[in-house]
């Protein structure tokens, strides 16, 4: 349910994005000569900092739709969103203003896209950013809760259950062996030579390996 709301408001704010990125490259590169106010965080000019925002734009959406990072993506997202929202503070906190549609005035001459559309769409897209970014977060944590992870001793495969089943055998999903379902913790056994102390992941049941202390090949066992 979570996952789905989260991946509606990513899909949605990074194509808004993409969207709005590209009208401005191109208003920017076909308006040369309309004078834009001056941004009121760095006093330069908007016409040269509209295309530069657009260019950051375009590849944080790009790498959202096309990238293969699933876990830098909504901190790409939540960042853009994060930028747009500052951007509006601050040009409130200085001239007032609610109505971003000034800043963005090159979007309605080129486009004759009415100026309280281009205010909601920098609101709804700014708002869409972070809260997609946010709920992200927010299902990655209800995922892994009450969850743990172990990978399969024979195959290596991750595999993740529910902490109550903790302790049951099931089949590996991957190599079919049966595997018991624990905590990723240090066991301990002792040497069958030497009787020296060991002790190794719990995914390493039942591989082979030299003794540390005497160097005898064991094979590590799980601990009676
Ligand atoms: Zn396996
Ligand atoms: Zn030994």
């Amino acid at each position: 349910m979570l996952k789905q709301f989260t991946l509606i408001c990513q899909v949605v704010s990074a194509s808004l994005l993409a969207a709005m990125a590209l009208m401005l490259l191109i208003a920017c590169l076909g308006n040369r000569t309309v004078l834009e106010p001056l941004d009121p965080v760095t006093m330069i000019s908007m016409r040269l900092l509209l295309p530069v925002a657009a260019v950051q734009m375009l590849a944080v959406a790009t790498f959202y739709l096309f990238g293969q990072n699933r876990n830098l993506k909504p901190l790409f997202l939540t960042w853009m969103g994060m930028n747009l929202l500052a951007f509006q503070t601050v040009i409130f906190l200085q001239t007032k203003q609610v109505n971003m549609s000034a800043y963005f005035g090159i979007l309605q001459l080129s486009f004759h896209v009415p100026g309280y559309a281009v205010d909601w769409v920098v609101k709804g897209v700014t708002a869409l950013l972070i809260v997609g970014g946010v709920s992200s977060w927010l299902s990655t944590w209800a995922e892994n809760d009450g969850r743990t992870k172990m990978s399969c001793p024979v195959c290596g495969l991750r595999i993740q259950f529910p902490i109550e089943r903790l302790g049951q055998t099931m089949p590996c999903p991957q190599c079919k062996n049966a595997i018991k379902l624990r905590k990723p913790e240090n066991l301990k056994m002792s040497c069958f030579f030497c009787h020296e102390h060991i002790e190794f992941p719990s995914h390493a049941i039942g591989e082979k390996m030299p003794c540390p202390h005497c160097k005898m090949d064991i094979t590590l066992k799980e601990p009676e």
